[in-house]
């Protein structure tokens, strides 16, 4: 059987990251930048005052000089009219550009006008001595014309989205975005909100799945609950293939009506692998579907047979899904690594299967500990509730204490590897 490693090595490599595609600047928030975006300008694009005050000389006040000719006054978005010489000083706004010869600015409140008859006004500076260069950005500070800015893989946040104004972008390339279909699988399942007739249990799996899949980028398409029988199961499957990923839950252990695997092959699913060393999730199943249909583009989708018990379902998606969705987006790394974090509680370790075990992260104090959560296997999603991640544990028994480090794989989309 293969290790988590093992499979998540075979899920990349035939991950193939989807196309570009160029959408209004405004419209980008959340999606992955597909681009090198390179300022057009210099940033700021001139030298510019910090703050309201006077432009002055710095080696003027250096010299003695107090009193200053006031010969213009820059407003933000005005253009200076002259450069200043010795004993003069333009009053200047905070964004305006500072003018040649400047090469400081005297905050307002350290300076007094001088009343004056006179066409040119006075004022006088009330510090002893002014810095080189306080107050003001030069020209091409933050960066300059040709200087990348964002680069190609983020998440486009906020002040992604801000940088790439300021760089001249009006559109930007980005991924397109995963289509993700669902279908549950199993006789025994009930949609949301219905009541259960005998024997009966809720479909928790296929909204669930869903909201991963927003999370992660990707747009879910729910296809609903396939029955455990090989005709409509098949028909549903069909439907899936034609979205970039395929995701089932259920129906691939080795139970009498887990038809999925023989329903994938019969839709010309190639199958990668099936079974992994793992708890939960064992029955796991990964196959990719590929067409070259001469009349249309190749498509090609991959397809996760995700174990039906809802922690399997939630955590291999989770582990293999998610770098998945990631790698076709343009995300990197598509493994998100995991956080080495103190243990805040003693906890026994017995399972013959490496076990990713539901788990929560907390500030104590200003530290981070991990606590691992009440869990009895793999139908018990309250556990999940009150985590917001796993911990790896590997095989065997062992008695874990306080303070010992763990490998934490978080739920949180928070990603502390962006470059
Ligand atoms: P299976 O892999 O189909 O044998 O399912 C394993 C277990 O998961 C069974 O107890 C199923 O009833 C349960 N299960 C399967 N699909 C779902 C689902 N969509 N939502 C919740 N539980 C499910
Ligand atoms: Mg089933």
């Amino acid at each position: 059987m293969l290790s988590v490693s093992e499979a998540l090595k075979l899920v990349l490599e035939e991950t193939v990251p989807l196309p570009t595609v160029t959408i209004p600047l405004q419209e980008s928030r959340g999606r992955i930048l597909r681009e090198n975006v390179v300022s057009d300008v210099d940033i700021p694009p001139f030298d510019k005052a910090l703050m309201d005050g006077y432009a002055l000389r710095s080696e003027d006040v250096a010299a003695g000089i107090r009193t200053f000719q006031v010969v213009e006054e820059i407003l933000a978005g005005s253009v200076p009219q002259r450069s200043l010489g010795p004993g003069e000083t333009a009053r200047i706004m905070t964004g305006g550009p500072v003018p040649s010869g400047a090469d400081a600015v005297v905050i307002v409140e350290q300076s007094e006008l001088i009343p004056s008859e006179s066409q040119v006004a006075q004022v006088r500076i009330q510090v002893p001595k002014v810095l080189p260069e306080q107050n003001l950005l030069r020209r091409g500070a933050v960066s300059w014309a040709g200087q990348s800015v964002v680069s190609s893989g983020i998440l486009l946040r906020a002040q992604e989205i801000g940088a790439c104004v300021e760089a001249g972008c009006a559109t930007l390339s980005v991924n397109l975005q995963p289509k993700v279909a669902i279908l549950a699988t199993g006789d025994e399942l009930v949609p949301a909100g219905f009541p259960l007739g005998p024997g009966q249990i809720r479909n928790s799996n296929e909204p669930m799945l869903a909201a991963q899949i927003e999370d992660w980028g990707g747009i879910p398409r729910q296809l609903g609950i396939a029955p455990d029988h090989s005709a409509p199961l098949f028909a549903s499957i069909q439907e899936g293939l034609k979205s970039d990923f395929l995701l089932l839950s259920g129906g691939v252990s080795a139970g009498k009506r887990d038809l999925v695997p023989a329903q994938l092959a019969a839709a010309g699913v190639r199958q990668v692998f099936h079974k992994i060393q793992m708890r939960p999730g064992k029955p796991l199943w990964f196959g990719v579907y590929e067409t070259e249909n001469p009349q249309e583009d190749a498509h090609r989708c991959l397809v996760f047979g995700l174990p039906g018990n809802p922690v399997s379902s939630m955590v291999c998606a989770d582990l293999f899904v998610r770098p998945a969705l990631r790698k076709s987006q343009g995300i990197a790394p598509p493994i998100v690594p995991a956080l080495n974090v103190r243990l805040s509680h003693p906890f026994l370790m017995q399972g013959e299967r490496p076990t990713y075990h539901p788990a929560r992260i907390f500030l104590d104090g200003t530290e981070l500990r991990v606590e691992i959560v009440d869990w009895i296997g793999s139908s018990d999603l309250r556990s999940t509730v009150s985590a917001n991640g796993t911990v790896f544990l590997p095989p065997g028994e062992k008695q874990y204490e306080i303070g010992d480090v763990l490998g934490f794989h978080s739920w949180e989309q928070t990603d502390l590897v962006r470059r």
